[in-house]
C-alpha cells in the first residue's frame, strides 16, 4: 500500500478482559472478569518486542489498543446507542437461546457481571443501562459518559467493530484467526451491516491433536508440558524463544513466501511443522506442495 503511496498502519487489538470464573445463582448466570492486569503487562512487554521487530522489517507502523480504549473512542456512544434500540431484533439472532441481548458491565463493589444481562434495564433513549449485581444491587452506566465501563460477548463485540468500521472515513482490513471463518462472521456479523469490512484470515497453529495452541493454552497451563519436557517450549514462548538463540527471521522467510506462493494461505500449520522449520529440515518441509508455473486453465 505504502508502494501505491497509501498510509498503512497496523492496529493490534488485545482484548483483554476474558472471562474469570462463572457461577449461576438462582438461574442467573454471573461471571467475573480475569483479573490479571499485571500478568498482561508482563506479556506485553514481549509482544511490544516483536512487533518492534516487525515494523522496522517491513517499514508498517503499529499501535497497541487495549478494549478500554477502543471503548473510549468518538463514535463508540453512538454505536452503543443503536445496539441498545435495536436490542429485540438483534437477540433473535445473536441470543436466541435467552432471547436478550449480552450487554454487560462488572459491578463497581466487586466486578461480578450479569453474564447474558437478563435483568438489565434500559432507558428508553439508549443512554443508560441498570445493570443488577446479586449482592449490591442496582448500578447504572451510561453509554455517553461511561462507554469503556460496557463488556460484551465476542458475537456483540464483533457487531460493534462493524459498526464502528461502518462509519470510519478511512479503509479498514480486519485480520482474525480462520476460526472465526464462515458462521461467525459471514453470517452473524455481515447480515447486519451495510458496508462490511474485508476480512482476511489467518492460518491457525494447531498441536498434533489438531487443536488450536492458543485455546488449549489458554483454558489448561500445562496442556503442553510434553513439549517443554521435549525442549521444544520456544514454540510456546516468546521469550524461551529468545533466550534459546533461535532465529525468528526463518518464521519470517515463511511468511513471506505466501505472497509470491499464495496457496499457502490455505492452510494450517502444526507445533510440529514450526519445530521443523527452526531446525530447518528443508527437505521435509519442501513437500507440502508443488505449484505449477502456469495457472491450471481445464
Ligand atoms: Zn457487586
Amino acid at each position: 500500500m505504502a508502494d501505491l503511496g497509501m498510509e498503512a498502519v497496523v492496529m493490534c487489538d488485545l482484548w483483554n478482559r476474558a472471562k474469570g470464573e462463572e457461577m449461576t445463582v438462582d438461574g442467573v448466570v454471573y461471571q467475573r472478569g480475569l483479573h490479571d492486569t499485571g500478568k498482561l503487562q508482563t506479556y506485553l512487554h514481549g509482544y511490544e518486542r516483536l512487533l518492534k521487530d516487525l515494523s522496522e522489517r517491513y517499514g508498517v507502523r503499529y499501535k497497541v489498543r487495549l478494549e478500554e480504549e477502543f471503548l473510549s473512542m468518538d463514535g463508540i456512544p453512538q454505536v452503543l446507542q443503536k445496539v441498545i434500540r435495536d436490542r429485540e431484533s438483534l437477540a433473535k439472532h445473536l441470543a436466541p437461546s435467552t432471547g436478550s441481548l449480552a450487554i454487560r458491565a462488572g459491578c463497581p463493589h466487586c466486578e461480578l457481571v450479569d453474564k447474558y444481562g437478563v435483568n438489565n434495564r434500559y432507558s428508553a433513549d439508549g443512554l443508560e443501562v441498570s445493570f443488577h449485581c446479586r449482592v449490591h444491587g442496582r448500578f447504572s452506566y451510561s453509554t455517553q459518559k461511561d462507554p469503556q465501563r460496557f463488556l460484551f460477548n465476542c458475537q456483540l463485540f464483533n457487531l460493534i467493530l462493524g459498526y464502528f468500521y461502518e462509519n470510519a472515513p478511512y479503509n479498514w482490513i480486519e485480520i482474525c484467526g480462520s476460526d472465526y471463518a464462515g458462521f461467525w462472521q459471514e453470517q452473524l456479523l455481515w447480515r447486519f451491516l451495510s458496508k462490511p469490512a474485508i476480512i482476511v484470515y489467518t492460518h491457525l497453529v494447531s498441536d498434533w491433536l489438531g487443536n488450536k495452541v492458543f485455546k488449549s493454552l489458554y483454558q489448561q497451563k500445562t496442556a503442553y508440558d510434553y513439549l517443554v519436557k521435549a525442549d521444544q517450549e520456544y514454540l510456546l514462548s516468546y521469550e524461551v524463544l529468545g533466550r534459546e538463540g533461535k532465529d525468528i527471521s526463518l518464521l519470517w522467510r515463511e511468511i513471506e513466501l505466501w505472497v509470491d506462493q499464495p496457496y499457502r494461505l490455505f492452510r494450517d500449520y502444526t507445533l510440529h511443522y514450526l519445530h521443523l522449520l527452526f531446525q530447518q529440515e528443508k527437505v521435509l518441509l519442501g513437500t507440502i506442495h508443488t505449484q505449477a508455473s502456469e495457472p491450471e486453465t481445464e
